[in-house]
């Protein structure tokens, strides 16, 4: 996969700066890893708060690697003040690319996407990190879809090697080209596939928490299924931690995409553990309340 991203690339020029819109779980972990691999970087938020956070989160694994002996207090201090904190667009008009990491909601990235694409050069290519919203529908309210396509990397950024590269119907050759030369400077393994809802990867597993959720309903206990999957199976966590992580605002908003996506297969006429859990206020490890106990 590596060659051929090499091969597709030839001769064109990763971002040399670029912006994340949402500093949340993805977008703080995106903005680091740009920093980290060379290309200073923008990060916007709504709430002054939430670009707290994620320069927290930048910063701590940074001093990971002061910690491990990967680099010293000069580049750590280099690196991180290459990360931008903003709750405003100034800036953006420098940018070669921006991903949007804003909440999984359709209406809310329709909204955040066309207000940004007024406030980029008309050749920054914008990307969406959604993980579920079909790219040719979010592209409807852009004047240049052909600059736009689906970015979707993996939680946690810093770790997680894939990055799907999702080509809208209007989505140009030449913007996957450079979205597939950010990914690899990056540092990830970029794959490019077709636009539907959930793309590759979670058409694959909003099944798989569908069948969670349903063992739940026969009574199972979301413990033994967590425990069954990493010592028996060998994963690195069982479903109901994964929800955890991934946050379970999202994973319900998201699972809201696939049920109007595929009715047939995820249409369900009951409210799930996830929608249940989403009611209760128990988003996971964002908010110290999930399946499991965080302190
Ligand atoms: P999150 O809830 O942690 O963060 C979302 C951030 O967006 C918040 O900080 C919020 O303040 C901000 N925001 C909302 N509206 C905004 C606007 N108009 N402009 C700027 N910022 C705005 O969510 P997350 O988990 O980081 O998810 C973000 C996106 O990434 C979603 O599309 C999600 O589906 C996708 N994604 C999530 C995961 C995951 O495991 N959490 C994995 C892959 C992709």
């Amino acid at each position: 996969l590596k060659g051929l991203a090499k091969k597709l690339t030839h001769n064109v020029e990763p971002p040399h700066r670029a912006a994340v819109l949402g500093a949340g779980i993805m977008g703080g972990g995106i903005a680091y890893q740009c920093a980290w691999k060379g290309v200073p970087v923008l990060m916007k938020d709504i709430s002054d708060k939430a670009l707290a956070l994620g320069m927290r989160e930048a910063s701590k694994l940074l001093n990971r690697q002061l910690e491990r002996g990967n680099i010293d207090g000069l580049k750590l201090a280099n690196v991180i003040t290459t990360i931008q904190p903003t709750l405003d667009y100034s800036g953006f008009e420098h940018v070669d690319a921006v991903v949007e990491a804003v909440v999984e909601n359709p209406q809310v990235k329709k909204t955040a996407l066309a207000e940004l694409e007024g406030k980029v050069r008309p050749d920054t290519i914008i990307a969406s990190n959604t993980s579920t919203i079909p790219v040719s529908e979010l592209a409807s309210v852009l004047q240049r879809p052909e600059n736009f396509c689906g970015m979707h990397f993996f939680n946690p950024v810093h770790r997680m090697p894939l990055v799907e590269v999702v080509r809208g119907e209007k989505t140009s050759q030449a913007t996957i080209a450079r979205v597939i030369a950010w990914a690899s400077k990056m540092g990830k393994t970029p794959v490019v596939v077709n636009d539907c809802p959930g793309f590759f990867v979670n058409r694959v597993l909003f099944p798989y928490f569908a069948g969670f959720s349903q063992l739940l309903r026969d009574g199972a206990d979301f413990r033994q299924i967590d425990e069954v999957m990493e010592k028996k199976f060998g994963w690195p966590m069982g479903p109901a931690q994964l929800l955890d992580v991934v946050g379970i605002d999202t994973a319900h908003h998201a699972q809201a995409v696939m049920a109007a996506g595929f009715p047939q297969r995820m249409n369900k006429n009951y409210r799930d553990v996830i929608d249940a859990m989403f009611d209760a206020g128990r988003y996971g490890q964002k908010n110290a309340k999930g399946f499991w106990r965080y302190e």
